[in-house]
C-alpha cells in the first residue's frame, strides 16, 4: 500500500491524503487473467486492448503490466491515447487506433509509428497517399463490417479495397479484423452470422492474417481466434459471457470512507426529493462517493455496499459526492466517522454493481472516478 495507511484493528482510514477511499487496481489479477486468455487463444496471441484509460484503470499503468507479461499489440480508439501512450511503452509495442484517423492527422500517425485500423476506402486511400508523400512503407490493420454496421469497410467497398491493394506495394497490412456485436451471448445466431461474412473477407483477401475476438469472442472456440485476440474487459475481470461463471479474476478494489453516521426515527425521509422513508427506526451512514465518483444514480434505492460481507443496502438517491446506506444489519457502532466499506471487492463485483444499476460491467469500470487514492499493486 502507497496511499493512506488503515488501521486493521478499526479498519479506519488514519492517512487519507484527502481522498475519500482506496480504489486498488491489481496488476498481478490483471497479469493472470492475461495468461488465461493467452492460453485459450494460443498459438494465436492475445493482444491488450487499452482504449477509455483500459477502462478507467489506467491505460499507462495497465500496459506496462501487460508488456511485461509478453503483449505487444495495444488497441486504442482515439488517436490521442495513442499519443498519451507512446512514452509509456518501450519501441516494439505497436499501438492500433480502432476508429481510425481524423482527416489531418495523418503525417502524426506516421512519424509517430502508430497503426491505424483502416475503415474505409476513403481512409485506405488517404493513409496510401500519406506513404508515397512520405515516401515511406506505412503499416495498417484493415477493418471490414461483418454485420455491425459501426465501425469498418462496407460489403460494397470490398472490390475497390482489394483492387487498391493490388496496385499500393507501399502499405504494410499487418492483418484483416473485425467486430463481434454480441460475442457476449454464446447462442447468439449473430456470432454464425459474423463468422460466415468474415470467411467472405477471407476469401476476398487470400492471405491476410484474421484477428476477431473480443473477450467473448475467445470464448466462443477457435473459428473465431485468427492470429490475434483483442480481449478488453476479461482482463479487467469483467464476464466475458453473459449468463455462467465467470472465469475471469476481478482486478478492482473500491473502498469508501464513511463521512457520518446518524440513527433517524420512522418516517424519515432519506436524500434528495425525499423519496426513502424510513418504515422503523434506521441506522444510516453517509459515504464519500456518489454519482460524480462512478456511483450510478440508477442504484438510487436499489444497490448496497458490504462491510465484512453484510450486505448494506442503498438508501434514497445516490447525491453527486455522496451516498446513504442502512446500516442496521451490523452491531451499533461497528461503522463510525472514518469507517471503510466495501463498494467493490469480495462480495459485490462489477458484474454485480452493473446489473443493479442496470448498466454493463464497462459503464461501471469507465465511470470509476479520480477523487479515490488510486494504488496499484
Ligand atoms: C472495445 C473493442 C474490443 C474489446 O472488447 P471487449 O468486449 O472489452 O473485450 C475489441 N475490438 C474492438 C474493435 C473494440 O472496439
Amino acid at each position: 500500500m502507497d496511499g493512506g495507511i488503515v488501521d486493521s484493528r478499526t479498519s479506519k482510514l488514519t492517512i487519507d491524503r484527502g481522498a475519500c477511499g482506496y480504489l486498488t487496481i491489481d496488476l498481478t489479477a490483471l497479469c493472470r487473467n492475461y495468461d488465461k486468455l493467452c492460453s485459450i487463444v494460443a498459438p494465436a496471441r492475445a493482444a491488450a486492448v487499452v482504449k477509455a484509460d483500459a477502462y478507467g484503470l489506467g491505460a499507462n499503468q495497465v500496459s506496462k503490466a501487460l508488456y511485461g507479461r509478453g503483449s505487444r499489440h495495444f488497441f486504442v480508439a482515439h488517436f490521442v491515447e495513442a499519443l498519451r501512450l507512446r512514452p509509456h511503452l518501450p519501441r516494439d509495442a505497436s499501438i492500433f487506433v480502432l476508429n481510425g484517423l481524423l482527416p489531418g492527422n495523418e503525417t502524426a500517425c506516421a512519424e509517430g509509428g502508430f497503426v491505424p485500423v483502416i475503415n474505409s476506402l476513403d481512409q485506405l486511400q488517404q493513409w496510401s497517399e500519406t506513404a508515397r508523400s512520405l515516401k515511406r512503407r506505412l503499416p495498417a490493420a484493415l477493418q471490414f463490417d461483418t454485420g455491425m454496421s459501426r465501425l469498418g469497410i462496407p460489403p460494397e467497398e470490398r472490390g475497390a479495397v482489394a483492387a487498391h491493394l493490388t496496385a499500393a506495394d507501399h502499405l504494410d497490412i499487418l492483418f484483416v479484423m473485425s467486430h463481434l456485436a454480441s460475442a457476449d451471448e454464446a447462442e447468439s445466431i449473430q456470432n454464425a452470422d459474423q463468422l460466415a461474412e468474415m470467411r467472405r473477407v477471407a476469401e476476398e483477401f487470400p492471405g491476410y492474417d484474421l484477428s476477431f475476438a473480443n473477450s467473448g469472442g475467445i470464448f466462443l472456440g477457435g473459428d473465431f481466434h485468427g492470429v490475434l485476440a483483442r480481449p478488453g474487459i476479461a482482463l479487467y475481470g469483467g464476464a466475458p459471457t453473459g449468463g455462467v461463471r465467470n472465469p475471469m479474476e476481478p482486478v478492482v478494489r473500491l473502498e469508501v470512507a464513511v463521512v457520518q453516521t446518524r440513527t433517524v426515527p420512522t418516517g424519515a425521509r432519506v436524500g434528495y426529493g425525499g423519496v426513502h422513508v424510513t418504515k422503523t427506526e434506521t441506522r444510516l451512514a453517509t459515504i464519500a462517493a456518489g454519482y460524480a465518483d462512478g456511483l450510478p444514480r440508477s442504484l438510487s434505492d436499489r444497490g448496497s455496499v458490504y462491510y465484512n460481507g453484510v450486505r448494506l443496502p442503498i438508501v434514497g438517491r445516490v447525491s453527486m459526492d455522496s451516498t446513504t446506506i442502512d446500516i442496521s444489519a451490523l452491531p451499533e457502532g461497528t461503522l463510525s466517522f472514518g469507517s471503510l466499506v466495501e463498494v467493490l471487492g469480495d462480495h459485490q463485483t462489477i458484474d454485480d454493481i452493473a446489473r443493479d444499476a442496470g448498466l454493463i460491467s464497462y459503464e461501471i469500470l469507465t465511470s470509476l472516478g479520480h477523487r479515490f487514492h488510486r494504488q496499484y499493486r
